[in-house]
């Protein structure tokens, strides 16, 4: 079903047709999917719909609201056909080989954030995998004079961090580089974050169809057993103790059943100060590692 829009329909009476359009096909976000699409087809800003929601939504406005209704019931994510989605309170991009930042990631930044308290301490970042940026932005955005690399294997990522580093006022502090892992790297840095893909393949194709079918199989992908990227990750830095700083530390996203693995794959390799932090829903979500508190 394709919901019409008469041209002539107050902003705000088409606002209401599409929470009973959205309702009506059980979206379970019906109201806020709404509101996020009206605003992005008739191009309002939240004031905009408040103080001028009687205006008509014209000839473009019911054929873009049309669109963007019929995208979102073929089960496109909102963050998709809007093409862009807010972390950590910032506006970022969103390209065909990048996730839809998640809330859940926002507990990276608070881990790293958490280890690094002094706003103006000079640090040196690289984020593994930065897809759309958000990690280093945020950082970057958090600590003024921080330095930061942003490493990803697909070069249109790339294009799409860099300018989300641009447009949040931090793209003078960061660079990004296309690369795996940490292979071309000398470092020392002082954090490495990273959200790398960690869905195990067997389990990719139970996950729900908004992204499964939306976002890049490359950001979600962590082979058999979904803890391939951490372990090229702890195997480099292992190797390599000069990736990090003295003080250094790794901070990785994980999935809520890897924190036991993950600590367990870190010990293995010999760093045995690894330690796992919550998200705010109380899933582990974050596995920090300080090579320089255990003597390594
Ligand atoms: N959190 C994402 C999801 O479950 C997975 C992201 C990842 O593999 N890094 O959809």
């Amino acid at each position: 079903m394709t919901p019409d829009f008469a041209p002539t329909l107050p902003r705000e009476v088409a606002l209401r047709h599409l929470v009973r359009v959205f309702e009506a096909a059980q979206l379970p976000d019906a109201r806020s999917d709404a509101r996020f699409l009206a605003l992005h087809a008739l191009a309002l800003t939240p004031l905009d719909l408040t103080l001028r929601g009687r205006e008509a939504i014209g000839e473009a406005g019911a054929e873009a609201l049309e669109r963007a209704a019929a995208r979102r019931l073929a089960g496109e994510p909102v963050a998709r056909i809007v093409g862009a989605w807010e972390f950590w309170g910032l506006p970022f991009a969103l390209g065909p080989e990048t996730l839809v930042p998640r809330p859940d990631t926002e507990s990276v930044v608070e881990a790293a954030l958490r280890l690094f308290p002094d706003r103006n301490r000079p640090l040196r970042l690289i984020d593994l995998g930065t897809g759309t940026g958000c990690i280093l932005v945020a950082l970057l955005h958090e600590r003024p004079n921080a330095l930061g690399i942003g490493l990803d294997r697909a070069e249109g990522a790339l294009a799409v961090a860099r300018r989300n580093a641009a447009e949040n006022g931090v793209g003078g502090r960061a660079a990004f580089l296309r690369g795996s892992w940490l292979d071309a790297l000398a470092g020392p840095f002082d954090l490495i974050v990273s959200n790398p893909p960690y869905i195990a393949a067997p389990v990719i194709a139970t996950l729900e169809p908004e992204v499964r079918l939306h976002d890049p199989l490359a950001a979600l992908d962590g082979g058999a057993d979904g803890l391939d990227a951490y372990r090229a990750i702890l195997l480099a830095i292992a190797r390599r103790p000069g990736l990090l700083s003295a003080g250094g530390a790794l901070v990785l996203e994980i999935g809520y059943d890897q924190g036991g693995a993950l600590t367990h794959l870190a010990r293995e390799m010999g760093f045995s100060d690894a330690s796992v932090g919550r998200d705010l829903a109380g899933n582990e979500r974050v596995v920090t590692v300080r090579p320089s508190l255990a003597g390594r």
